[in-house]
């Protein structure tokens, strides 16, 4: 029988009267003759409540205990699932990441797959079970239990299909993915098809129906995914290899980001060794650096100003802690009013003008920018946080996403 891989996000599986609904959208298809690996994320807003109630103990907590604690909401949804299937009459069975044969490595709460050994689940499979799969957990070497980063179900997802060489299905609060998030811009349009490089350049800056690290793997893999609408029956979108008959526009999508933290540091005396001492630094605490900007030398100093993700703030401030010791009468201010908007559309290697075409309508609509940078495929931009939602809705309108 063919196989496919089902995933349900945590609005999809938040109560009870949706977990039934679930099984009998599974077992839909499983009557079509399908063998089914069902991956659930945890209940509704189940992996936020975690998180808040451990820092309510610590304001920094160790990782493998958070680990330890965050993968339990999945642990939740998968064994009321399974009893569902089970209450409606279908033989199903639920598997932990590790018994599914999960395996990651990396630093806890952002460990990635490394293999999956899929014969547990192939063995429930072939012995007529509809198998049901945590998502966003794994196992590490040392026999720890791991979790994949926010969003992670769907790379498990993404990864089972690659394993069992099948479809990837995934169901969502929306009816596919669309240019612009349709909760910032409610005539954005739902896209057909997208290309696997457009919609990992799109999740990377902040589309998060996809998880990047699942888009990744659909591309490596060639495993085609389709986002469509849990609770409904609306034709969703494929995210596939790309086409010629899929080019269209410039811009396919526009997408935010608001995890952004803004550093400027003022008053560096310019040489080159004090640039490179400043992100030295910020490289040896692990910040990830995203756009950076610098003035012009004026009186034998430059201004530099780089933004970062708002979860690095912490190791931030002990770099600013150092550079102040090390760099004498520098001064270092954080801004987390900030919003990175970008443009996304593979049409943009061929085509140019688009970011004059930007310029202008920030232009036209008296709109700030602090910053820009560039990919082959997206133009990205800082802006205040306060003029998001009417940057968002100009450059939907005028770009006709
Ligand atoms: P799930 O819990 O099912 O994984 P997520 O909340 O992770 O759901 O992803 C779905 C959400 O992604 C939608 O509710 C929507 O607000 C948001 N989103 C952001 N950008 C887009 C986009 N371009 N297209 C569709 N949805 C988007
Ligand atoms: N429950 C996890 C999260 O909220 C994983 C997921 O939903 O994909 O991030
Ligand atoms: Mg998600």
């Amino acid at each position: 029988m063919p196989v496919i891989v089902q995933k349900f996000g945590g609005t999809s599986v938040g109560s009870i009267d949706k977990i039934k609904a679930v099984a009998q959208k599974v077992i839909e298809r499983k009557k079509m003759g399908y063998d089914i690996v069902v991956v659930v994320s945890a209940m509704g807003k189940t992996t936020d409540m975690l998180i808040s109630m451990a820092r309510e103990i610590t304001a920094n907590p160790s990782k493998r205990e958070l680990d330890m604690l965050i993968s339990t909401g999945e642990q939740v949804s998968i064994a009321l699932l399974s009893m569902a299937f089970q209450g409606l009459g279908y033989d199903s069975i639920s598997l932990t990441g590790f018994q599914a044969g999960i395996k990651t490595e990396g630093l806890h709460t952002k460990n990635l797959i490394t293999d999956i050994d899929i014969r547990n689940v192939r063995k429930h499979l072939k012995e007529g079970r509809i198998v049901v799969v945590a998502g966003f957990q794994g196992i590490n070497e040392k026999g720890d239990i791991t979790t994949l980063g926010r969003g992670g179900s769907d790379t498990t997802a993404v990864a089972l299909s690659a394993k069992l060489k099948c479809t990837c299905e995934i169901y969502t609060d929306v009816e596919g993915v669309y240019s612009v998030d349709p909760r910032m811009y409610p005539g954005a349009k739902k896209l057909d098809t997208i290309g696997y490089e457009e919609m990992m350049e799109m999740a990377s800056l902040g589309a998060g129906v996809m998880e990047t690290r699942a888009v990744e793997i659909g591309c490596k893999y060639n495993i085609p995914i389709y986002v469509a609408i849990s609770h409904g029956n609306a034709k969703g979108t494929l995210i596939k290899e790309y086409d010629e008959t899929m080019e269209g526009k410039a811009i396919t999508g526009l997408t935010v980001s608001d995890n952004v933290l803004m550093v400027t540091i003022n008053n560096v005396e310019y040489t080159s060794k004090n640039i490179a001492l400043v992100f030295d630094k910020m490289a040896k605490h692990n910040v990830n650096i995203d756009m950076i900007s610098q003035t012009a030398p004026y009186a034998g100093h430059v201004n530099i100003s780089f933004t970062a993700s708002i979860d690095d703030e912490y190791m931030i401030d002990a770099v600013a802690k150092e550079l102040k010791a090390e760099l004498v009468g520098i001064e270092i201010c954080k801004d987390s009013s900030i919003s990175k908007l970008s443009v996304v559309g593979i049409g943009m290697m061929k085509q140019s003008g688009v970011a004059a075409k930007v310029f202008n309508i920030f232009s036209d609509y008296g709109i700030d920018f602090k910053q820009v940078t560039t990919s082959e495929i997206s133009i990205s931009y800082t802006i205040s946080a306060e003029n998001k939602q009417k940057a968002v809705t100009v450059l939907a309108k005028e770009l006709e996403l």
